[in-house]
């Protein structure tokens, strides 16, 4: 058997924290390594909001680094282990023969009007845009080729795993998260007879890019994932599948569709 290096990244519920105290221990036991800075393994225990998190602290060494999420509440779409099923988790890992799987992520850039040093971000679910107080203006290009002029509260641009996330509140689509794509979304945009958009959600490919140019440089706030940043100046984002992806260890294949029912219609 390896030893693995391993951080266990939690919410503070009471639950999370048991669940966090006993797997360190079996882990422990077991002959791996609890190291919350150079780990190979993430584990995350809380939902889906936790996984999150990790994926944030380790999303600068993503090609060592492998994510596992146990769930101590409702079954989430990041967390495949439950609470009561640590030993099997423990013995997974132990077999070797793991199975991993890695879904695309969101390439986020952000430029700027003043000559700032642009910025760079990466998203697990979406990143969202939105003026602070009047109607936000933008032009959408799609691969360099103006699409249209968007007027309306927002945009969302989600990955494949975050489509039910914020995304599917905003009337995008569920896709399946096998598929490299990103999706572009409107959050109220104004549509009658002088304005016009699509109105309904694009999926773009691996071979294109979203460039979102603001009209004016007022404040805007950019949200990628569970994070707030206000930012003015921008000239323009730029949204594409990414190079780096997210890899899960000792995956454990729930039919996706499933999943799907299971967490928006009801368990039958
Ligand atoms: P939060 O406000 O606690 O999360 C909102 C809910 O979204 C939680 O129930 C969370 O599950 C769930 N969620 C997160 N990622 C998901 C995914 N990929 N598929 C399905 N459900 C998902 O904040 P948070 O936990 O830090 O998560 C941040 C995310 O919340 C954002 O990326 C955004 O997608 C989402 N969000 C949604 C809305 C909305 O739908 N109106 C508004 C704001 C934010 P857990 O309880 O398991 O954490
Ligand atoms: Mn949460």
């Amino acid at each position: 058997m390896e030893k693995v290096k391993i951080a266990i990244i939690h919410n503070k519920t009471p639950l999370s924290l048991k669940v966090m105290s006993e797997l360190s221990q079996k882990l422990i036991a077991s002959g791996h390594e609890i190291n919350q800075t150079e780990p190979e393994l993430v584990i995350s225990v809380g939902g889906d909001g936790t996984l999150l998190s990790a994926f944030h602290l380790f999303n600068h060494k993503l090609d060592q680094v492998r994510f596992l999420g146990v769930h101590t509440g409702h079954l989430g779409f990041y967390t495949d282990w439950r609470d009561y099923e640590l030993d099997e988790l423990v013995a997974s890992l132990n077999t070797k023969q793991e199975a991993s799987v890695r879904y695309p992520l969101l390439d986020v850039r952000i430029t700027y009007r003043n000559g700032k040093e642009p910025k760079h971000f990466l998203s697990l679910n979406e990143s969202t845009i939105k003026r602070n107080d009047s109607t936000m203006v933008a032009d959408i290009y799609i691969k360099d080729e103006f699409f249209e002029r968007f007027r309306g509260d927002g945009l969302s641009i989600a990955t494949p795993t975050g489509s039910t996330a914020y995304n599917k509140s905003i009337g995008g689509a569920v896709l399946h998260p096998r598929i490299n794509a990103i999706q572009l979304t409107e959050i109220a945009s104004l549509n009658n007879r002088v304005f016009r958009t699509l109105g309904s959600p694009m999926v773009i490919g691996s071979h294109e890019w979203i460039e979102v140019r603001l009209q004016e440089s007022d404040e805007c706030v950019i949200t990628i994932d569970q994070f707030r940043l206000q930012q003015d100046e921008i000239d323009s984002i730029y949204y594409k599948i990414a190079d780096e992806n997210i890899q899960f260890a000792s995956y454990r294949h729930t039919h996706f569709w499933r999943r799907v029912r299971d967490a928006f219609i009801g368990e039958s």
